[in-house]
């Protein structure tokens, strides 16, 4: 049985931990990516593709399952859901990922606290403005007004950076001031439970870069563009509701998109001094996991073994296709 990804995002991780429980491996890479994949020997097959749409025609091995992860939601956007691979998760799950409003939804469902939403005559207390599609924050920018908002969208529009239908569809959000944390969790058909694995938070340039200015620098206007992930461990206490709202969420998402989350999903939030607020869950393997390649402080507690995600999930595969049960844990 083979394994595969696309080559970037946590490929690296994704591969290792499927080598880790002897399943054979191929990764997709783009022209010019594939040097990567040869110097760090975790992919039995390396294929060339074009772009990512040619994943779309590919004729797919026998037994081969496909893990999706950011790249691949970011590059294709809904398409991403005809890959005619079979892939670990719930691709109904992707799609409530990928609209932001769904995306919302589902959290708001679990009862969890998520960030105002305005329309832009509406803002009057600085907000955050996002674009669709996963795009690690790039292109995000902050405004207080409705006016302040017009400038700065006309800008990007102008430059090229947004095209009018992005800028239409533009979520414009409450800015949470608060610690960012993102609990990656694994929810296991074959044990029916939810796996909290690791916690990141994410390293964004230039906002992260910020405090190290002095006040009378403090013009400079933020950007949040993912370069790298940080490992970070929660204070106990809070361990409770982080379980909490990875149950929560798994719960709430059977009866949304039928048989609901599979595998890998993380909550992206940011705990404030009073609340939690979340402002987005992503319904399969996220970055920061690959921090924990050796595994957490959570993962080898549950598995007393060096259990990263991308094990997690390979071992899953493993378990299922014993049990043969594949088709829980795939779609
Ligand atoms: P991805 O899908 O890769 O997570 P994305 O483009 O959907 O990326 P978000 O996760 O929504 O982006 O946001 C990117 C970053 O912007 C967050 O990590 C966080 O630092 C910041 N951010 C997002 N929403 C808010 C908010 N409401 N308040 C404060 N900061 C926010």
């Amino acid at each position: 049985m083979i394994i595969s990804t696309v080559g970037s995002h946590s490929a690296l991780q994704i591969l290792y931990g499927a080598k880790k429980e002897s399943f054979s491996t191929k990764v997709y890479c783009l022209k010019g990516k594939e040097q990567l994949y040869k110097r760090y020997p975790v992919a039995d097959q390396i294929i060339t593709v074009d772009s990512y749409s040619d994943l779309l025609e590919k004729k797919y091995e026998n037994e081969e399952i496909f893990v999706p992860h950011g790249s691949i939601i970011a590059t294709l956007g809904k398409r991403a859901l005809d890959i005619p691979i079979p892939m670990i998760g719930n691709r109904e799950g992707m799609y409530w990922e990928m609209i932001r409003e769904k995306n919302l939804e589902l959290l708001n469902k679990a009862n969890i606290r998520t960030p105002y939403t305005y329309k832009p005559e509406e803002i009057d207390k600085l907000c955050i403005v996002k674009f669709p599609g996963a795009k690690g924050g790039d292109g995000y920018f902050l405004c207080s007004s409705y006016q302040e908002f017009e400038e700065k969208i006309g800008e990007l529009i102008k430059e090229k950076k947004v095209s009018e239908e992005e800028a239409s569809n533009a979520q414009i959000q409450e800015y949470i001031v608060g610690v960012t944390m993102y609990p990656h969790y694994f929810y296991s058909p074959i044990y029916d439970r939810v796996e909290l694995l690791g916690i990141d938070r994410r390293y964004e340039t230039n906002v992260d870069a910020l405090g190290r200015l002095s006040q009378s620098h403090s013009k400079i206007s933020p950007t949040y563009t993912v370069v790298g992930n940080q490992p970070l461990i929660a204070r106990e206490s809070f361990l409770h509701k982080l379980l909490d709202y990875g149950d929560l969420l798994r719960e709430v998402s059977v009866d949304s998109f039928h048989p609901g989350l599979i595998g890998p999903y993380c909550i992206e939030m940011a705990l404030t001094d009073k609340e939690i607020v979340a402002f987005e869950f992503t319904s399969r393997i996220v970055a920061g996991t690959s921090l924990y390649i050796s595994g957490s402080l959570y993962s080898k507690i549950l598995f007393d073994e060096e259990m990263s995600m991308g094990r997690r999930i390979a071992r899953e595969i493993k378990l299922a296709k014993e049990q043969n049960r594949l088709d829980d844990i795939i779609s």
